[in-house]
């Protein structure tokens, strides 16, 4: 048996120390998880439970790898974040155990169309033209939790051509690491090689052509992304 088009290739990820790769699943998001970013949203970070976009897997692009400016925007974000990546399957897991089931670790950056992003979010439609985008999900290497354990207190931060733009720490996440996968797998039933974006802290901005957008997260090393 043959396909009748070329099968997609697999989308995956760099691990750290490693010439083997991440396989990528599935890209899940988490909205509005860090107060001061919610804010500057316009939204209200204490009444508000966690909720989800996706991002199509073949967003993915490495470090070091130039993004084209992408079209039907004139506001193209930045949002440095914290990616978790799923090593086993699981559904309605406790978060006590949540956390048994994270890989590694990432430095993500969750490239948004503003401009589209907030049309949407006006007229309650989906976010989907605004946030998945092609190239729209720059993944730096994977880190084995093996290799750098958990990350609950670490400094994020990002820079545009050399200025600091965004400067927090991940324990100010709304929804921990393992409050967001016990949640979600309350949704889904999560498989490995899923990624979860995090969310942003406060801090983000518009990039225009030329710009060298590097993030960075103390123990996960750094993601540079050039929009050309
Ligand atoms: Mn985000």
């Amino acid at each position: 048996m043959g396909y009748v088009i070329d099968a997609p290739k697999v989308i995956s990820v760099a691990v750290n120390n490693s010439e083997d790769r991440f396989p990528v699943r599935r890209v899940f998001c988490v909205g509005r998880n860090y107060a001061a970013h919610a804010r500057e949203m316009g939204a209200n970070p204490e009444r508000e439970l966690p909720f989800y976009f996706m991002k199509p897997t073949d967003a993915i692009v490495g470090t070091g790898v130039d993004v084209p400016y992408p079209p039907q925007t004139s506001n193209l974000h930045y949002e440095a974040e914290l990616v978790v990546a799923i090593g086993k399957s699981c559904l309605d897991v406790p978060i006590e155990d949540a956390l048994n089931y994270v890989y590694g670790y990432a430095v993500g950056n969750d490239l948004t169309r503003r401009d589209l992003q907030l049309e949407a979010r006006e007229k309650s439609r989906p976010w989907d033209t605004g946030k998945g985008f092609d190239h729209s999900a720059p993944c730096g290497p994977i880190h084995r939790v093996d290799q750098v354990g958990h990350i609950k207190n670490a400094r994020i931060w990002l820079s545009v051509n050399g200025q600091i733009k965004q400067d927090s720490n991940v324990n100010d996440l709304i929804w921990s690491v393992g409050e967001v996968i016990a949640n979600l797998s309350s949704l889904f039933t999560l498989q490995a090689g899923d990624l979860i974006y995090t969310g942003t802290p406060e801090g983000v901005g518009p990039v225009v052509k030329g710009d060298m957008i590097i993030a960075g997260i103390d123990g996960l090393g750094k993601l540079e992304t050039k929009i050309v």
